[in-house]
């Protein structure tokens, strides 16, 4: 049996279109190629709606929603010359990370039409307009404006559900991202209110036909697995939902980083690792 191909559907941020990643886009294609890959997905974060969006770290530049946005036009410009560049090496789908906010759909929708790109990534980085993967504080911070862990969890699914509705994306990103900052995310997963929505979203993505992202950025931290978590894995197994790897690299240190142990254990678990082609649903 031939061997899977490298793949990665979700990361390449790089530090020349966002401020929390390093090095040039170039080098991090580059990098891709000397590893091996034969095909990636370039999945850049959307520029904000407002500057209530920002990052901490584009808000300490001063940087303003409208520098961000023309950074991210300068992005899809090179990333598609990239991809030219590399035709006879590698592969490129140029994708983008979104976003759940208050606004955001609509800005989204914009931005797929403004610059057409292969496919996206559907992501939740934020409750209540607050962002809580960003740094342990920030977690805490939405904990206690939700008033407790399983209310934070179950908002997360709900807003991850709707997402999902509307903005069908090929990739929904690291499915279970709330648990990133909680130690005891294995019991809390399984809480029967919480559970019952992990099985909704589950349904809902294997209705749309969409892909999950088994997302290695934990492995990247030391943490034991990757997004999504084991029971989540095999729930997709036998509802033949598709999982593909994620290295959510942000520089080229990270790039395929833990992307050949991903597929061991997408093989051992008996998913297809035939990759399917990205391409937009909406
Ligand atoms: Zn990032
Ligand atoms: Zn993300």
């Amino acid at each position: 049996m031939k061997a899977p191909t490298l793949i990665s559907l979700h990361g390449g941020h790089s530090g020349q279109y966002c401020t929390h990643a390093k090095d040039l886009l170039e080098d991090i294609i580059q990098r891709y190629v000397t590893l091996g890959f034969t095909s990636v997905g370039i999945t850049e974060h959307i520029p904000p709606v407002n500057d209530q969006f920002l990052f901490p770290d584009e808000k300490k530049l001063n940087l303003t929603t409208a520098d961000i946005l023309k950074r991210f036009e300068d992005y899809f410009i090179n990333l598609n010359s990239l991809k030219k560049k590399y035709a006879s090496k590698i592969k490129i789908f140029i994708g983008m990370e979104t976003e759940t906010y208050k606004g955001s759909v609509n800005h989204i929708q914009k931005l797929i039409s403004k610059f057409k790109p292969d496919y996206i990534v559907g992501s939740v980085h934020h409750i209540e307009n607050i962002c809580f993967d960003y740094s342990i504080e920030d977690y805490e911070r939405v904990v206690s404006l939700c008033g407790s862990y399983e209310t934070m969890y179950e908002k997360y699914f709900d807003l991850q559900y709707d997402m999902i509705k509307v903005l069908k994306p090929f990739v929904v990103g690291h499915f279970d991202l709330i648990r990133i900052y909680d130690n005891t995310y294995k019991k809390r997963l399984l809480f029967p209110k919480i559970a019952q929505k992990i099985e909704r979203n589950l349904n809902l993505i294997k209705s749309l036909d969409l892909i999950m992202d088994f997302n290695l950025r934990p492995l990247a931290r030391g943490e034991k697995e990757p997004y999504i978590t084991d029971w989540i894995l095999n729930r997709a197994k036998k509802m033949r939902i598709r999982v593909v790897p994620g290295d959510d690299s942000h520089g080229i240190s990270e790039v395929g980083g833990h992307v050949e142990k991903a597929i061991e254990i997408l093989t051992r678990a008996g998913f297809d690792t035939k990759w399917p082609t990205p391409r937009l649903l909406s």
